[in-house]
């Protein structure tokens, strides 16, 4: 399987960093996890188009995680030459987002269908809520749905993508827990969101002292990997914003906890699992 950082960014504008998503590829089944700004930028980086996703995976409801949902519906529907079905999952309250964001796109579904004899029907978006311990499969892969706390945000999820032997834990954003140790448990790589506790502290302004209670710092990211005994540990969603040079420090807070291989970097880093 191939992990590919798309957007490393967070809720807070950057001018190199798009906002989170990761793609996942297996043997058959291309699989994108969450839809943060400028998605499709960086799909097209790794050389992926909207028609070739097999699935869409959200982990929460937070706009910074699907604000390009969207512009993922819109353009698999036109680049799409033969209807097909875009298949999203996600927690409880998705079908209401995507039935509200096909609302909003209504007159411009109008247009296109107006306007391209071969365009006939509207997106068809197939969703299915999941709640933790439920299952799936996306091709040849399965994946398992597992609790995480991002409280007061709720329901929140992470994802296990297994292909055969191999496994990438998506943990979407949270702080350390039961559940999120037990889904980690020996997968070959876990992707955390993370916040720099000590940054994030020294700057005076309340509201972004608010996302210290609900987000994994580096150092809980790594004290996750290390308990659920994963191979490597990924970080993405970087606040405040990794300045390129800094990723070695960033690596040595997460090394102090983690023994394994970690993995961090600009957009469209890439790792092979
Ligand atoms: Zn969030
Ligand atoms: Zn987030």
């Amino acid at each position: 399987m191939k992990v590919t950082l798309l957007g490393t960014g967070s809720p807070l504008p950057d001018p190199s960093r798009a906002g989170p998503s990761t793609l996942v590829r297996a043997e058959g089944s291309t699989i994108l996890v969450d839809c943060g700004r400028g998605v499709l930028m960086r799909l097209a980086g790794a050389g992926v188009l909207p028609p070739m996703l097999d699935a869409v995976l959200v982990t929460h409801l937070h706009s910074d995680h699907l604000t390009d949902l969207n512009d993922v519906i819109t353009t698999h529907w036109v680049m799409s030459l033969e209807p097909q079905p875009l298949r999203v999952f996600g927690p409880p309250g998705l079908a209401g987002v995507v039935d509200a964001t096909l609302a909003a796109l209504s007159l411009d579904i109008g247009y296109r269908i107006a306007h391209h004899d071969t365009l006939t029907s509207p997106p068809q978006v197939d969703v299915t809520e999941v709640e933790p311990d439920d299952g799936f499969a996306v091709g040849s892969v399965r994946v398992r749905v597992g609790a995480t706390d991002h409280r007061p945000v709720e329901p929140t999820v992470a994802y296990r993508i297994e292909d055969g032997e191999k496994s990438v834990v998506l943990g979407g954003d949270g702080v350390p827990c039961e559940a999120l140790d037990e889904l980690c448990h020996g997968a070959h790589a876990y992707v955390q969101t993370v916040i720099r506790e000590d940054l994030v502290r020294a700057i005076p302004v309340d509201r972004l002292q608010d996302i210290l209670g609900y987000h994994s710092s580096v150092e809980q990211a790594a004290q996750t990997a290390a308990r659920a005994g994963v191979r490597t540990l990924v970080l993405t969603h970087y606040v405040p914003a990794m300045p390129s040079g800094a990723e070695a420090e960033w690596r040595a807070l997460a090394a102090a906890h983690f023994d394994g291989p970690i993995v961090l970097g600009d957009d469209l880093t890439e790792l092979e699992v």
